[in-house]
């Protein structure tokens, strides 16, 4: 399916609401349009999911019947891993080869969690109390069953929409839950494909029901309606928290992927060429618009000189462009949106005194392009240091020994990852243990597994994608006590 015959679907697709525009973020160019689904596309979806959750048509099957539908929608994404990325691509601006370098990704999701599928037992107990509470059983057994939540309502951003989308529909599916999919108003493409590849691999209709639209009407929808048991999301803080109350109304169980802040620790005898060049492409990559972005980076006073005359160098000579500049490494952020919101934090931080090393505008050329952008002079009570930008802004800062820099670590509302540069492997796994983050990576940056559970401590999450904590976000347990 190519780009143009996914901007011909989604035109069709029916809608009550708004005409969405499609923005090519890397011209400013308006592609393609949509008509927002809205609470009504929501309300058919939730129904036909409904109907397949309790036909057993998914849930129902064996694990190992469910294991080889995964399996072949990862087979699926691979073959197809050309359009996807091209799509990607143009949707987010983001390079070609960035985008191509995730549908592998992608796929071997699906295929680590075909895995769980056989996988998701209750265990047996020993039941201490075997008399119960009026004394007359006896001979007790007691054994916990993990059973899917139902109808889940799955919600992701924009800055990685084939990859967001995998992350949780595997999981999801895995587990034998029936899904209402809403992807970001301004990346809604590749869904319709990834749609398609499901049906194809044989994931029963109604299983996976897909709605476009706005956050404030299809979004909000999702996370209201009383016909979802849970909802899953990925996006920014400020939208978490206004999922939690509108779930509240039938107690929906909710998990949240949320934003960060963080920061990246680089000592006097770290490996600084490396440590450089990673914490640099850290944060410009994606023009900043990573959730685990390295977005405050410090430096042992010793070698500060040094990382940060390294990092302005890099964001002064790495290429931006977009999809079709074949040597760029970075793109465009997302839309005028983004683009207003990040200049307007470098503006305040010039207001405020902060000093520009490099960077601190946009190019001159069409397109949302922010250079990177390097500042000092930070004050840690700026919203410029406490505040997610998500543009390819850092600041840097000194430090000299261990409590300080954790100190200014941990000052933070988020919690989502942090990075640590030293060849002091006591000193590494210590901070490992101090740094108030759901990841820390040592001596490497902006690495994830999907078979190790990720999560953000305070504001930046609820619960853990991933591992075996991914699968069990979409199962609940029951305990049941039989008299033999
Ligand atoms: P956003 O919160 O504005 O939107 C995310 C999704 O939520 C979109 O699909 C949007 O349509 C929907 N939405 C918006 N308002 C809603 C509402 N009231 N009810 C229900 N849904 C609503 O986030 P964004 O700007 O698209 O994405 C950037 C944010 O995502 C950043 O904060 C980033 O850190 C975060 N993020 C986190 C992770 C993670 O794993 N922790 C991964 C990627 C992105």
């Amino acid at each position: 399916m190519t780009f143009q015959a996914v901007l011909d679907e989604i035109r069709q697709r029916p809608g009550t609401g708004e005409t969405i525009p499609i923005i090519d973020p890397a011209s400013e160019e308006q592609v393609g349009e949509f008509t927002d689904g809205g609470a009504a596309a929501v309300d058919e979806a939730v129904t036909r999911a409904r109907a397949s959750f309790e036909s057993g048509v998914w849930q129902g099957l064996p694990g190992s019947e469910r294991a080889k539908v995964l399996w072949r929608v990862a087979d699926l994404i691979d073959e197809h891993a050309d359009a996807l990325a091209e799509i990607d691509s143009k949707n987010t601006g983001m390079p070609l080869m960035q985008a191509r370098a995730i549908m592998g990704t992608s796929a071997e999701i699906f295929r680590y969690y075909g895995g769980w599928c056989t996988k998701l037992n209750g265990i047996a107990h020993d039941v201490q109390q075997t008399g119960g509470i009026t004394g007359v059983f006896s001979n007790m057994h007691g054994y916990t069953l993990t059973q899917p939540y139902g109808v889940v309502g799955l919600i992701f951003p924009w800055n990685g929409p084939v990859f967001n989308a995998c992350t949780k529909l595997a999981p999801a599916l895995a587990a034998g839950c029936s899904s209402v999919v809403k992807p970001a108003e301004e990346t809604p493409l590749s869904a319709l494909l990834i749609d398609k590849l499901l049906a194809q691999a044989g994931v029963p209709e109604g299983v996976v029901n897909l709605v476009t639209g706005y956050g404030h009407t299809a979004g909000a929808a999702i996370t209201e309606h009383p016909g979802i048991e849970k909802v899953a999301f990925t996006g920014s803080t400020e939208v978490g928290k206004r999922i939690v109350q509108a779930a509240s109304g039938n107690l929906k169980r909710v998990s949240l992927e949320l934003g960060g802040k963080s920061p990246v620790l680089i000592y006097d005898d770290a490996d600084l060429d490396t440590a450089i060049l990673m914490a640099a492409m850290g944060i410009f990559i994606h023009s900043g618009q990573g959730c685990i972005c390295g977005s405050r980076i410090f430096a042992q006073r010793r070698v500060y000189d040094r990382v940060l005359e390294g990092i302005a160098n890099l964001a002064n000579t790495v290429k931006l462009g977009g999809p079709a500049e074949d040597d760029a490494l970075i793109g465009p952020l997302i839309s005028q949106k983004q683009l207003t919101r990040v200049l307007g934090f470098i503006d305040e931080g010039k207001r405020d005194g902060v000093e520009v090393v490099a960077g601190g505008h946009r190019l001159d050329r069409k397109g949302y392009f922010v250079h990177p952008t390097v500042l000092t002079d930070v004050d840690p009570v700026m919203r410029l240091f406490q505040q997610e930008i998500f543009g390819p802004v850092v600041p840097v800062l000194p430090f000299d020994e261990d409590d300080e820099v954790v100190n200014l670590a941990n000052d933070s509302d988020y919690g989502l990852s942090a990075a640590v540069w030293t060849k002091d492997v006591g000193r590494a796994h210590r901070l490992a243990k101090r740094l108030e983050s759901g990841t820390v990576t040592v001596n490497c940056q902006m690495v994830f597994d999907h078979s190790m559970p990720f999560g953000g401590w305070k504001q930046s999450g609820w619960g853990y994608e991933w591992g075996r904590e991914g699968v069990e976000a979409f199962l609940q347990t029951k305990s049941v006590y039989a008299q033999l």
